[in-house]
């Protein structure tokens, strides 16, 4: 096949770790075992194939799940003995669910707990939180236990404000109501089970289009 197959350093067993990586998010999300055969149908079929140690076997990750990964891109490391993999994920890479199959903390400096972290993604878990550990006199606590309406009826309240904050000229009012209506949003997002990541992907896929047509755009026909 392709030249640069012939490059690449299998082990004794004919095999290649493959470290795949999400390409919108940069999060590693396994590692798996690639021989020639499930390479070259990587390669074809622009989907991971590995080999499975346990059974013997290739599989097409998300061949029972529907957990795909659509690969990006794909390279070997500078002495040719790994490969690093660069995928659109469909759901979960993780089998027990989670995204990805790093999730066994051994060490965490609590300092580094945060850092990487954009402020949507910390106040995303601290107000699942508030969710799932109610706690008396909180507001977010409070729209929980509203509902969904309520919910809503804040959306509608806020970008209100935020249209009417944006015809004055106090540019701090405008500030503060787009950070109301973020606020509102993403209480709205974990309400309907939908997480920052999602979100992420869906502009990353838009700023991907972008860079291939020169067009900006909110939907990927524009
Ligand atoms: P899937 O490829 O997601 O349809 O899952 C099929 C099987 O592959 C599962 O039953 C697991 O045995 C294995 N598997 C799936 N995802 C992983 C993973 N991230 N790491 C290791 N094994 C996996
Ligand atoms: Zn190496
Ligand atoms: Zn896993
Ligand atoms: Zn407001």
């Amino acid at each position: 096949m392709s030249i640069e197959i012939d490059r690449i350093k299998f082990d004794e067993k004919g095999l290649v770790p493959a470290i795949v990586q999400d390409i919108y998010t940069g999060k590693i999300l396994m590692l798996a075992y690639m021989n020639k055969e499930s390479l070259e149908k990587t390669l074809e079929t622009n989907t991971t194939w590995f080999y499975s140690r346990s059974r013997q076997k290739l599989w097409n990750k998300g061949e029972t799940s529907g957990h795909v990964q659509k690969v990006k891109r794909l390279a070997f490391d500078c002495d040719r003995d790994s490969l690093l993999v660069e995928v659109e994920q469909v759901g979960p890479a993780c089998h027990t669910g989670e995204i990805s199959c790093f999730h066994n903390e051994i060490l965490m400096d609590s300092a580094f707990e945060n850092f990487n972290r954009a402020i949507t993604d910390e106040l995303y878990e601290f107000l699942k939180g508030r969710k799932e550990h109610p706690v008396e006199g909180s507001y977010t606590t409070y729209l929980f236990s509203e509902g969904i309406d309520k919910i809503l009826k804040k959306i509608g309240e806020e970008t209100t404000e935020v249209v009417i904050g944006a015809k004055n000229t106090d540019r701090q009012e405008l500030v503060s109501e787009l950070a109301d209506l973020m606020y509102h949003s993403i209480v709205l997002m974990i309400e309907k089970s939908i997480t920052i990541d999602d979100v992420r992907k869906e502009l990353g896929k838009r700023m991907n289009k972008r860079k291939q047509t020169g067009k900006d755009g909110k939907a990927l026909n524009m």
